[in-house]
């Protein structure tokens, strides 16, 4: 260090010397010189009032660049390492609300285990919207002076006129609890609008101003809205002696950490049982935090909580109830008064009802997490930082010290083998189960169709005339016929958007098959009636003669026109396979007349096309539960959640559609499906059916499924996944390299997998049975011009995979970037 005295100026800069440690929320990542992972710049903080957690502007790179990011640390010169106090620049501003430290610590946490900047991590805790702070209001709240004033005020007969002495009045009449109050209450008590100006100016009335968070409108979910609807709403409602166990174990770990696993059948009441788990954690001076899946977060579902606990509390100005609902049908605004109500200790909110995401809202003495549907795909966010929200919850739970609690009719295979003890030892999670449906309805029955025998039976009996392709078969056929005649409504699932998804040439000698320029799959049919879109780059083709609308890819979401012709052989192409639209097309040409289903009336078809807002799709589900829609039909969007009393049939139209995708969550994945969607039938007084369409009737996920036997699949499963060793047996991470070249993609690969490589070797016998797969081209090799290239790491342990990532993230060989995208448990492997 350069001496006072040797003719430069002090070096020390800033009042107090202070500096800052900043995780801006581009992420940037570099090795840091002490061998951890550094993900922070230091700034000058020359704002006393700087606390660790506050939100900051930052000047970054040469250019000065304004950045965002968060303080994560502050301290005097030791805070700078090596650096030259003189190079620190000062930062530029102080912004909008600040991360409170508990889910700075969660924030570290993410960052740690599934390797992203920590920046990045604490700019996807909150909302945009939210960190610019909500919109204020200025509201003017007025109250009278003080009884003394205003008698010594009154005596003066210059301000004591008739106007005034009428007003105050009014005024004398009100009670001391109804100020202070805005001049638009005053007036509708009936004090004259002259004479509001007139007290203020006489000073008999005191003005002060106050901001509010703007509530922006409602949040679209509030207590008045959609009463819930089923049998178990009511809170007076009876437990059943298998609730009443749940509840009352749950309930005993309040104040400490726990995990439960709640296993229980569809209709079973597992919402029952986490609003009693809520009731004693407010009763406790607590609050609650409800993850339900995106897809499940309707007015129905967040009705029933807004239900129980929000309307008993006043709006208060804030826009709120006692519950902030977060759903992705909120305006950024409305999003925006939400996190801030949960935010401020002030607020009325006690429950927060959201989706992924709201595991991060900012609530303080958390006392209870609840995750509903905790097997749901959508807790895993596919970019970064790449968390899964329900382990980031009971990591949550953990830091607050409170009880987590996971509820799923199948629960994902990791949460069941956590909960199920190994020889000898404990389990981590305590497991509950709901073997019974409430008021006791039973379980609907299953019915498994073999596709190939319903197609020989349909060609049999017509004489193989019949050229139409048929989606449903006979059986299903007949008792969505039946199901009609007798005023019930039917939901049908198909978990494949369009209308055909192989287009291709009617001559197989040619075999021409349509693909993606930019992705290797297969482009997707998409039926647009009265819409006949221009796209750009395709002006030269004709439109197809028979079919108008247009061709998508699923990957990269390229779009054309449908071409009329073979490229190759200028023969008429065909559309062949399945999709949402072509069973629409093929319910109303079969029941249009006869039973009067109409497209968009009393047939509603629910996937992604249809569906371009939450708005929509809540409507889509109204017009259902009212019983204006008939059938409902749709992807995996209506198997959710939903608990609609009349639906006595359900049909799967396809159970294989998930069956053979390259995943060895394949099984898992159809057995949850055709599980849950079965679950929707029967829930009323009426007993309900499910027909299982499949070319794979035998297959145990769709047998198991149509016997509702979880735990046959999952032990069947688990074993197959230990001797694979695969998780939940195993732990996992992948890491994809992406490039437009494939050289310099495979290049990167086999970086990554030595940098693995080494670290494993560091390890020694630690390592134990750790398999580290070589680059390997993934199923889908080539997406929007990527080429796609993976490694994939098996351990036995957690601990073991964080090690060897962490080593080689440390040495700067390992880093999520657009170039590589590092999954830890990954659930997508295509
Ligand atoms: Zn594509
Ligand atoms: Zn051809």
């Amino acid at each position: 260090m350069s001496s006072l005295f040797a003719g430069h100026e002090p070096r020390e800069i800033g009042a107090t010397g202070r500096y800052a440690l900043v995780s801006v929320e581009r992420g940037i990542e570099r090795a840091g010189a002490s061998g951890e992972p550094d993900s922070t710049l230091a700034y000058r903080a020359d704002d006393p009032l700087l606390a660790v957690g506050d939100r900051v502007r930052v000047p970054l790179g040469r250019g000065n660049t304004p950045a965002e990011g968060i303080v994560v640390g502050l301290g005097g010169r030791e805070v700078l390492g090596e650096l030259d106090p003189a190079r620190v620049k000062p930062m530029l501003a102080r912004l909008g609300p600040s991360v409170r430290p508990d889910l700075l610590d969660l924030a570290r946490w993410i960052s740690d285990y599934y390797i992203c900047p920590l920046g990045m991590v604490l700019g996807a805790m909150v909302p945009a919207a939210a960190k610019r702070g909500p919109r204020v209001v200025r509201v003017t709240l007025l109250s009278p002076t003080p009884p003394a004033d205003a008698e010594r005020l009154l005596a003066d007969p210059k301000i004591a006129t008739k106007p005034v002495l009428k007003a105050w009045g009014v005024i004398a009449s009100l009670n001391a609890g109804d100020f202070p109050c805005t001049a638009k209450a005053l007036v509708e008590a009936g004090v004259p609008r002259a004479g509001v100006k007139r007290l203020v100016a006489a000073g008999l009335l005191a003005e002060r101003m106050e901001e509010r968070p703007r509530a922006s409108g409602p949040s679209g979910l509030t207590a008045t809205d959609s009463p819930p609807s089923g049998p178990a709403a009511a809170p007076s409602v009876e437990l059943t002696p298998e609730q009443r166990g749940v509840v009352e174990g749950v309930v005993a770990t309040l104040g400490t950490f726990a995990a439960h696993l709640i296993r229980g059948v569809t209709g079973s009441g597992k919402t029952e049982v986490y609003l009693r788990v809520i009731e004693a954690c407010l009763r406790a001076g607590k609050r609650a935090i409800v993850l339900v899946p995106e897809i499940a977060l309707t007015p129905q579902t967040a009705g029933r909580f807004v239900h129980r606990f929000g309307g008993s509390v006043e709006d208060g100005g804030w826009g709120v109830g006692a519950v902030a609902v977060l759903h992705s049908g909120l305006t950024p605004a409305q999003r925006a008064a939400q996190w801030a109500a949960c935010a401020d200790a002030s607020s009325p909110v006690r429950v927060v009802v959201g989706a992924r995401s709201a595991i991060f809202a900012p609530v303080e003495d958390l006392g209870v997490i609840v995750v509903d549907e905790e097997h749901d795909g959508s807790y895993k966010q596919d970019q970064l930082p790449r968390y899964h929200a329900r382990d980031v919850a009971v990591k949550r739970a953990h830091l607050a010290r409170c009880p987590v609690l996971l509820g799923s009719a199948t629960p994902s295979l990791e949460s069941f083998a956590n909960a199920d003890a190994p020889p000898g030892g404990a389990a981590k999670y305590a497991l509950w189960t709901l073997p019974r449906r409430v008021g006791g309805a039973s379980l609907p029955r299953v019915e498994i169709v073999d596709l190939a025998d319903e197609r020989r039976a349909r060609a049999q009996s017509d004489g193989w005339r019949d050229r139409h392709l048929h989606l449903l078969g006979p059986t299903l056929e007949a008792a969505l016929d039946r199901t009609l005649a007798q005023g019930g409504q039917a939901i049908l699932l198909l978990n494949k958007r369009g209308y055909a998804n192989h287009i291709c040439c009617p001559d197989q000698r040619c075999g021409w098959v349509m693909h993606c320029a930019d992705c290797d799959a297969t482009m997707v049919f998409h039926l647009a009636l009265g819409r006949a879109p221009d796209h750009a780059g395709d002006a030269g083709a004709a439109p197809h003669p028979r079919r108008p609308g247009y061709v998508r890819c699923h990957h990269c979401l390229a779009e054309q026109r449908l071409p009329a012709l073979c490229p190759l052989c200028r023969k008429t192409v065909n559309t062949f396979g399945q999709g949402t639209q072509r069973v629409e097309e093929e319910i109303e040409r079969k029941f249009g007349q006869t039973r009067g289903l109409r497209t968009g009336s009393t047939l509603v078809r629910v996937d992604a096309d249809t569906m371009r807002s939450a708005q929509d799709y809540f409507d889509a589900l109204d017009r259902f539960a009212r019983g204006e829609a008939r059938v409902l039909l749709g992807t995996q969007m209506i198997a959710k959640g939903l608990d609609f009393p009349n639906v006595s049939l359900v049909g799967v139209v396809n159970a294989d559609t998930a069956l053979a995708l390259p995943d060895f969550r394949a099984s898992e994945r159809t057995f949850q499906l055709v599980s849950q969607v079965a679950g929707r039938a029967g829930r009323g007084t009426e007993p309900g059916l499910v027909i299982v369409q499949s070319l794979s009737p035998r297959a145990p996920s769709i047998v198991l499924a149509a016997r509702h036997d979880y735990e046959a699949f999952a032990r069947e499963e688990i074993s197959f996944r230990q001797r694979a060793g695969l998780p939940p047996a195993a732990r996992m991470a992948r890491v994809v390299c992406r490039d437009e070249d494939y050289a310099k993609a495979l290049t990167h690969a086999g970086e990554v997998w030595r940098a693995l490589q080494s670290a494993l070797d560091a390890l020694g016998p630690a390592a134990g049975h750790t398999r580290l797969r070589p680059p390997t081209a993934c199923p889908i090799a080539r997406i929007a011009r990527h080429h796609r290239i993976a490694v994939e790491v098996y351990a036995s342990t957690r601990g073991v995979i964080q090690r060897v990532l962490q080593d080689a993230r440390s040495r700067g060989l390992l880093r999520s970037d657009a170039r590589t995208a590092v999954d830890v448990d990954p659930i997508a492997l295509l």
